[in-house]
């Protein structure tokens, strides 16, 4: 097996790519931090354990499908287990429904439509959507930690991103719901009617939020279906619209596998259909509705470009490069997997990067102090441990830094890669994991080139001081969303989405009530 370098420059053997499993390492990092004294002595420092509290999340040892406002069991008896990926310990059952199942949420969903919400006035639907937001924000803590729990991400990036954001999208459209009007004047805006919406693993509670909020503003009822391995949080959402006094059937929640996904986008009583995943699968739900008159948005994969040219901001890239390929462990549709470095200061900047990878903390989702969490699920820790290898086995070199991960648990440490050809694989696939590819450039011509050489066509970010030179760039860069010195930047009011392999129609803003409309033959 190949030798790579640890951060201390010492050669060892892959054991790198393997999880630790000596029983003497603990939960969390040894920290690289240290203090210089005058004498030039070093004094090495740790963060204490600042665990959040798990007991904020009441969990039940069994969840069953939401349909109608109530759960229900599913007609297949049968169940399966969401699990901690950063322990593998299970934490509750979750029904599997079957397609009769299927069947009795899209008519709830078809009813609520016809009795209630199709033709609730605007202002009325609103005061839904407000309160459902209110009820996110008021369960805030609980939501994060939960987030955190079943999806393996960092407690800091669930409590400070995903559900600030999941509120932010309900207020936002809430906003919207009577306002359709002037938002598309002279178009008479109308519901499509039922939406089915498949969502992923790697924003369970921000994706259901970005796809439920616009079809409820604009007066569809839905049936989503969240991934087997993070279906907690929409368990707990059906809770939040108990709460907020929803009408029964504006909301349903099935859970089971992909076939179960399959089944809801294909029934014939469906009008829309939203998909955020895997390219392969958002291809099989192409094809599997292909000449329906049911409309489509696909939120596909994606293999960032992050283009550093010499004159950027270089401390604020540094962060920004970072944030834009470890957050969420990589696992993001727009995340900034390709980094094009500017030659004449390539070396520099990998030399800084890896600095700052030593510094990044693994471990335990829920300390408050961890920036790379669990990996979400073992097929997941898999591919990219395979992509890796055959990042190495191509000839890039690999650069790890000397963390210890925890003895259990799906965790991989943040990776970076240099040497690496445009042809490789891992400047190719999308690896959804805390890998970076390095690669340079000495033109602007030369960094375009590259960047737009690719499948996939979702997001780049491009930093440099020069104003004319982001405009160069974001005009010709082949992708659907283009961040300027920052990266992974969200805000409902934003449309998000991609083209080329990466899907198409948009999420966020006006474009994202737009997909959930009729305006007369103009959607
Ligand atoms: P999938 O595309 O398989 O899963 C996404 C959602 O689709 C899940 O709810 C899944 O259900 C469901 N699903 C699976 N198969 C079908 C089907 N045939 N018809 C309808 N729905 C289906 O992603 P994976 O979880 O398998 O991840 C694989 C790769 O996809 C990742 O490595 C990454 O590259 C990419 N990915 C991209 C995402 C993005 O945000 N663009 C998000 C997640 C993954 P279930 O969970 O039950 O299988």
């Amino acid at each position: 097996m190949a030798a790579r370098k640890d951060s201390s420059g010492s050669r060892e053997p892959s054991a790198a790519l393997v999880r630790r499993t000596s029983p003497d390492v603990g939960r969390g990092t040894q920290s690289p931090n240290s203090w210089a004294l005058g004498d030039g002595q070093q004094v090495p420092w740790e963060y204490a354990p600042a665990p959040e509290s798990r007991d904020v999340v009441q969990l039940k040892s069994r969840y069953g499908l939401f349909i109608g406002g109530k759960e229900v069991a599913p007609r297949s008896g049968q169940w399966f287990t969401t699990v901690d990926p950063s322990t593998e310990e299970p934490l509750a059952e979750i029904a599997r429904a079957t397609v009769e199942d299927v069947d009795q949420a899209v008519s709830s969903a078809r009813r609520a439509f016809k009795r209630d919400w199709g033709s609730l006035r605007g202002s009325e639907r609103a005061k839904y959507l407000f309160r459902i937001a209110r009820i996110l924000q008021e369960r805030s803590r609980e939501f994060a930690v939960l987030e955190t729990l079943d999806g393996g991400k960092p407690i800091k990036e669930s409590r400070d991103v995903d559900v600030p954001l999941a509120a932010a999208h309900f207020w936002y459209y809430a906003g919207w719901a009577d306002k359709l009007e002037y938002a598309f004047p002279n178009r008479d805006p109308q519901p499509l009617g039922v939406a089915a919406q498949v969502i992923p693993w790697n924003f369970p509670l921000l994706m259901l939020a970005w796809k439920i909020a616009p079809a409820l503003a604009a007066g569809n009822t839905v049936v989503l279906k969240p991934a087997s391995s993070t279906p907690l949080s929409a368990l707990f959402f059906a809770d939040v619209c108990r709460q907020a006094d929803l009408p029964p059937g504006v909301v349903n929640i099935i859970t089971g596998p992909g076939e179960i996904g399959l089944a809801l986008v294909k029934h014939p009583d469906v009008d829309k259909v939203a998909f955020t995943g895997s390219t392969s699968v958002g291809k099989e739900i192409g094809r599997a509705i292909a000449g329906t008159d049911k409309a489509l948005t696909l939120e596909l994969g994606g293999k960032a470009a992050n283009i550093v040219f010499d004159d950027a901001p270089i401390d604020q890239a540094i962060e920004g490069v970072v944030n834009g390929i470890f957050f969420n462990q990589g696992e993001v549709c727009c995340a900034g997997s390709r980094l094009f470095v500017q030659e004449s200061i390539a070396d520099s900047f990998v030399e800084r990067l890896k600095d700052r990878l030593s510094t990044l903390r693994v471990g335990d989702p829920l300390d408050k102090n961890t920036d790379v969490g669990a990996i979400n699920n073992a097929a997941q820790l898999a591919k990219i441990e395979e992509l890796v290898e055959a990042g190495i086995a191509e000839g890039a070199d690999i650069y790890q830094p000397a963390c210890e991960l925890p003895a259990r648990g799906w965790f991989f440490r943040p990776t970076l890669f240099t040497n690496v050809a445009q042809s490789s694989r891992i400047a190719q696939e999308e690896i959804f994991g805390p890998v970076l590819s390095v690669l340079t450039f000495r033109t602007p011509a030369e960094a375009l080139e590259k960047a737009n050489n690719t499948a996939y066509g979702l997001s780049a970010g491009v930093w440099t001081e020069k104003g004319s030179r982001i405009l160069d760039m974001v005009s010709k860069l082949r992708a659907g969303v283009v961040w300027a010195n920052t990266f992974n930047r969200f805000d409902p009011t934003s449309p998000f989405g991609g083209y080329k392999e990466s899907g198409f129609g948009r999420e966020g803003g006006l474009h994202g009530l737009l997909a959930y409309l009729d305006l007369g033959g103009g959607h």
